[in-house]
């Protein structure tokens, strides 16, 4: 399993990191060349997931909230938690399956 991708446009490695760390997943940029660079194809896929995970924690949080189950800090804990392993998983996928292509928008 591989933690890097290679930017289309330098052939230098991009770090997983840098993938977590962008403030959109499909609106990555190269540290070596600042080339904007997204994973071909998967901007549908990517705009779908982040709705259905946006969607699926904000019901079940407020759910919960509203039953008194869950202080808003605990919900907001909830929702950063899974936020960090949904990006994490994402970028394991770019570096593993993605083709990576420069963009100029
Ligand atoms: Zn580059």
């Amino acid at each position: 399993m591989k933690t890097t991708a290679t930017c289309p446009a330098c052939e230098q490695p991009i770090s997983i990191w840098r993938i977590v760390s962008a403030p959109t997943p499909i609106h990555l940029s190269c540290s070596s060349c600042k080339t904007k660079i997204r994973p071909k194809g998967w901007t549908i896929l990517s705009l779908i997931t982040a709705l259905a995970i946006g969607f699926a924690l904000g019901f079940s949080l407020s759910r919960f909230y509203r039953d008194d189950q869950l202080s808003i800090l605990g919900a907001i804990a909830i929702a950063v938690g899974v936020l960090i392993v949904v990006e994490f998983i994402w970028g394991l996928l770019i570096c593993n399956r993605a083709t990576l292509e420069a963009h100029s928008k």
